[in-house]
C-alpha cells in the first residue's frame, strides 16, 4: 500500500494547496473527473466568458441610444463555444500533465472514499494512506425528482450544446439561473425563469432582490411561486406542468435549483467525521474536520460556494499543514459576492435583514445610481446601490462578527483573507462620508465593486443621507 505525507482530494481548490513549502512532501492528488474541477471548467471561467460575449451582444443591441449606430445581425454560437473552450480545455490539460508528472505529486485518476483512519480506498481497486488527508470534494448540482426522467441540462453540460435553442426554460431562481438567464436570452433565445420562492435570487437583500426581479421580468417571461409539478418530454423538447397551473414548454431544460456537497460519496462515517444536516462536512476554524488528520475546504464544507473563498480557505489549510504549530483560522467576515446577470448585482456584507434579525442597530439609504455622475453619463434609470451600516461607527457591518470590524493589518506570512475590511492596515478609521465619495466618484470602483451596469447591493457604510451628495450627478 502506498504511503503519502498529503492526500488530496479534488484537483479544483485541492489543487492549489501544492505550494513549494510541500516540495519535501510525497503527494497524491486524487480526481475522479476532469482535473481542475468546477471554476475551471464548468463554473466561474466559462460562464463569465459566456457572459462577456452576452455584454457585447446587449452593448451592440444599446448602441443607439448613444449616438452609435450598430446592429447585432447574429451570434455564432459555435464559435462563442468554442472560442471559451478553446482557450479553457487547454489549461486543464496542462494542469493534469503536471500533476501527473510532477517531482513530487502523483495523480490518481479514480473515486476515493475513506476506508478507515488516514485511509482511502480507490475505484481503481487500489488503497493508500496518508499523514494528512484534505477533503476538497465540491459539490454538485441538485436534481428534483419532478424533472429527473425528463431531457435536461445543469451548469456541467448547457455551456457545450451545439446550437442555441429558440426556447429554454430554467428551473430555479438563484445566481446560476439568473446567469445563463441573462448569457441566453442576449444571444436571442426566449427565456423562461421558474422559481419556486419569490423574489428571484432571495438570498440577496431584499429590496435589491425585488428590484432585480421586477427588471427580469421585463427581459424573460419569470414564473414566481411555482414548482414543477409534472414534466414530460415532448418531440425536441420538454413540457413543464406547474403547481401554479400554467405551463412552460421549451426546446431545452436546464436545472439550476441548487448544489449539494460531495460529502455524501466520501464514506465519512467509516472516520467519523461529523457532516451537517444541509451535507457540509463540520470544520473548525482551523479548517479540520472532526476525524484526525483529515482536512477540509471550499464547497464541501463551506456555505459560500464561492472560489474566491475556496482559495482564502486552500490558503489557510496549506499554511496550517505547513506550520502546525502557528495555525491560522479562516476569515470569513467579508465575503463580497457578485452575480453576472444583467442588471449585474455585486455585495459585501450584511443584508438589512440579516441586520433585523440578529437584532443589530443599523442604518441603510437606497441610491439611485442615476443620481451618482457616472450613472447619470450612462443615462441608468434602473441601478441602485444600497448601503447597510452601523449608525454607532459609520463602518460597515461584516456578514458574521459584527463587533469586531475594526482590526490590525495581516502578518507577514499568513494568508490573505478574502477581501480587505475598509481600512484594514491603514491604521484610521474610514469616515462614511469618505467612503460614500470614494464609491460614487470613481466609475472603475463603481464597476467592480459596486455594479457594471445596473443594480448594486452594497451593503456599506452609511448613517448619512447625504452620503452622496458631494458627488451628485450634473444638475
Ligand atoms: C455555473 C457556476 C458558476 C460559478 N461562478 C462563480 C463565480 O463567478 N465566482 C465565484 O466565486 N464562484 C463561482 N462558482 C462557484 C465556484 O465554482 C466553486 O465555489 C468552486 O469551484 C468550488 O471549488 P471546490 O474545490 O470546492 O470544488 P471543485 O472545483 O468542484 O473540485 C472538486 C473536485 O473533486 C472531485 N471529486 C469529488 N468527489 C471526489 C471523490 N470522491 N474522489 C475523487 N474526486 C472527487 C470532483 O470531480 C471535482 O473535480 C460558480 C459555480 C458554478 C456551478
Amino acid at each position: 500500500m502506498e504511503h503519502y505525507d498529503l492526500a488530496i482530494i479534488g484537483s479544483g481548490s485541492g489543487n492549489s494547496l501544492v505550494t513549494p513549502d510541500f516540495d519535501d512532501w510525497r503527494i497524491a492528488i486524487i480526481e475522479e473527473g476532469t482535473f481542475g474541477g468546477t471554476c475551471t471548467n464548468v463554473g466561474c471561467i466559462p460562464t463569465k466568458m459566456y457572459v462577456y460575449a452576452a455584454e457585447v451582444a446587449n452593448t451592440v443591441r444599446d448602441a443607439s441610444r448613444y449616438g452609435v449606430d450598430a446592429s447585432l445581425s447574429g451570434v455564432r454560437w459555435r464559435d462563442v463555444r468554442d472560442r471559451i473552450y478553446g482557450r479553457i480545455d487547454p489549461i486543464s490539460v496542462s494542469g493534469r500533465e503536471y500533476r501527473a508528472h510532477g517531482p513530487n505529486t502523483v495523480l490518481y485518476e479514480a473515486h476515493a472514499e475513506f476506508s478507515g483512519p488516514r485511509t482511502l480506498r480507490l475505484s481503481t481497486g487500489q488503497e493508500i494512506t496518508a499523514e494528512r488527508i484534505v477533503v476538497a470534494a465540491g459539490s454538485r448540482p441538485v436534481v428534483p425528482d419532478e424533472v429527473a426522467d425528463v431531457p435536461l441540462h445543469t451548469s456541467n453540460t448547457i455551456m457545450r450544446i451545439d446550437a442555441l435553442p429558440r426556447r429554454l426554460a430554467i428551473l430555479g431562481g438563484g445566481f446560476v439561473g439568473a446567469e445563463f438567464a441573462h448569457i441566453f436570452s442576449a444571444f436571442g433565445t426566449q427565456v423562461t425563469v421558474i422559481s419556486r420562492s419569490s423574489p428571484l435570487l432571495r438570498h440577496l437583500d431584499l429590496d435589491i432582490a425585488r428590484h432585480f426581479t421586477e427588471i427580469a421580468r421585463g427581459r424573460w417571461d419569470v414564473r414566481l411561486d411555482a414548482a414543477v409539478s409534472s414534466a414530460s418530454a415532448k418531440a425536441g423538447g420538454v413540457r413543464l406542468d406547474l403547481t401554479d397551473g400554467s405551463s412552460v414548454e421549451a426546446d431545452l431544460l436546464l436545472v439550476a435549483t441548487g448544489r449539494v456537497p460531495n460529502s455524501d460519496r466520501l464514506n465519512l462515517g467509516a472516520i467519523g467525521a461529523q457532516v451537517r444536516a444541509d451535507g457540509r462536512v463540520v470544520v473548525d476554524q482551523f479548517q479540520r474536520t472532526t476525524a484526525e488528520g483529515v482536512w477540509a475546504l471550499a464547497d464541501v464544507c463551506s456555505p459560500h460556494q464561492l472560489k474566491h473563498v475556496s482559495n482564502h480557505e486552500a490558503r489557510v489549510v496549506a499554511h496550517n499543514l505547513a506550520h502546525p504549530d502557528d495555525m491560522v483560522a479562516a476569515d470569513h467576515r467579508f465575503v463580497p459576492a457578485a452575480v453576472f446577470t444583467h442588471p449585474q448585482i455585486a455585495g459585501v456584507g450584511l443584508t438589512e435583514e440579516q441586520a433585523r434579525a440578529d437584532g443589530i442597530e443599523f442604518v441603510a439609504v437606497t441610491q439611485p445610481f442615476g443620481e451618482a455622475a457616472y450613472g447619470w453619463a450612462m443615462e441608468d434609470s434602473t441601478s441602485v446601490c444600497k448601503l447597510v451600516g452601523d449608525p454607532s461607527t459609520g463602518r460597515v457591518l461584516p456578514a458574521a462578527h459584527p463587533g469586531d470590524v475594526v482590526r490590525p493589518g495581516f502578518p507577514r506570512g499568513r494568508p490573505r483573507p478574502v477581501l480587505d475590511p475598509p481600512g484594514a492596515g491603514r491604521g484610521r478609521r474610514e469616515r462614511p462620508a469618505q467612503v460614500g465619495c470614494r464609491l460614487a466618484r470613481s466609475p472603475s470602483t463603481c464597476r467592480t465593486r459596486c455594479q457594471a451596469s445596473s443594480v448594486a447591493a452594497l451593503s456599506y457604510v452609511s448613517g448619512r443621507s447625504s452620503l452622496a451628495k458631494p458627488c451628485a450627478a450634473p444638475g
